[in-house]
């Protein structure tokens, strides 16, 4: 299982990977200013392997996210966005709509196999390569504003 620790904002602090079979109470910070962190496992999985609480902050609010490749996708929609406009005006219609087939095929390939990840409501940290429940809810904005406000 891989920790991925952030700051208040959101922004990434630093990563730890942890056995889940043996899970340590404290994992050391590769940044010196933050000093160790401590992990509660208590009753943090279940007994079909799955992670219902952050072990980081205690919080028993996770949701499932994809991970996709944003600026991958943002730079293959603006490169098929010109070729299509190039295309059109050379009139190479076929090629056109070729280019619209492959942007959808490609954004289909990216909705099925990106990683999916829980993320704490409280602390936004991520956890990955664990196990997820199927049908594990993703972001709710209502619980999200219920963090946020303290
Ligand atoms: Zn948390």
């Amino acid at each position: 299982m891989r920790i991925d620790v952030k700051d208040s904002k959101g922004r990434s602090l630093y990563g730890v990977v942890v056995n889940p079979e043996r899970p340590p109470a404290v994992v050391k910070s590769p940044l010196e200013e933050a000093g160790p962190l401590a992990l509660d496992w208590d009753r943090a999985i279940d007994d079909t392997h799955h992670l219902r609480r952050c072990p980081v902050c205690g919080c028993e609010d996770l949701y499932v996210r994809k991970e996709a490749p944003h600026v991958t996708l943002f730079a293959l929609l603006l490169i098929a966005a010109v070729a299509m406009m190039l295309l059109f005006g050379l009139g190479q219609v076929v090629w056109a709509i070729a280019v619209l087939v492959v942007v959808v095929l490609v954004d289909l390939a990216v909705f099925f196999f990106a990683q999916r990840i829980l993320v704490c409501y409280r602390c936004l940290t991520e956890y990955r390569q664990v196990p997820i429940r199927r049908g594990h809810a993703g972001f709710d904005r209502q619980i999200a504003g219920k963090y946020r406000r303290g």
